[in-house]
């Protein structure tokens, strides 16, 4: 079973991945966006880690709920919102639970993944964070290796995609040949569940 605690070590190790990889985030985000997803990325999880530290929410629901106000408060652009609302509904729909299961977890998620969807109107093959969070979704019942792989698949399966949504899709054909870095940092969130949960031998 899963707890707050894990919840709390998954967001410190997104974190600390978002601060290795901001350069690659950003240099993505300079060949067909504004060249800021890894300084608004790495912004947005140093608030979310400080939080955390402050506020010690015992649930993995209000874990989640924490972190994503974070993101939407210190995260620039589409970004944040985006990453708020996967985190805020994935952690709605985990409820005041104490701990969860596997199962749980991989339902949540694709609530959250639905709200995403939602809001930046994205689906799979538009070159955004969904081509990654959809497959990752779906393998996750499979385990946690399974969605890091998927995720990680669906982000470089953006690479030859022309982006419809998003500022990537201002540059029409442009867009093609270049890793979306929405995506990029979804496989790096879906990772570092994946290095939480192996960490704790799940
Ligand atoms: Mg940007």
């Amino acid at each position: 079973m899963l707890d707050a605690d894990f919840f709390r070590r998954w967001m410190t190790t997104a974190a600390a991945s978002v601060d290795r990889e901001a350069d690659r985030l950003t240099a993505l985000d300079s060949a067909i966006g504004d060249a800021d997803h890894g300084s608004n990325l790495q912004r947005g999880f140093r608030a979310v880690t400080a939080a955390l530290e402050k506020e010690a929410p015992d649930t993995p629901g209000a874990v989640l709920t924490l972190a994503g106000r974070q993101l939407i408060s210190t995260v620039g652009g589409a970004s944040g919102p985006l990453y708020g609302t996967l985190l805020r509904r994935t952690g709605k729909a985990l409820g005041d639970a104490a701990e969860v299961g596997g199962e749980q977890l991989a339902e949540a998620l694709r609530a959250g993944v639905d709200g995403v969807m939602k809001l930046g109107g994205a689906a799979p093959g538009d070159k955004t964070m969904i081509d990654a969070l959809v497959p990752a979704v779906e393998a996750l019942g499979s385990g946690f290796a399974a969605a890091r792989a998927a995720a990680e698949e669906g982000a470089v399966a953006t690479t030859p995609l022309q982006a419809r949504k998003g500022r990537a899709s201002y540059l029409g054909e442009r867009s093609i040949g270049h890793q979306d870095p929405g995506a990029t940092s979804s496989a790096l969130l879906i990772a570092a569940l994946a290095d939480t949960a192996e960490a704790d031998g799940e």
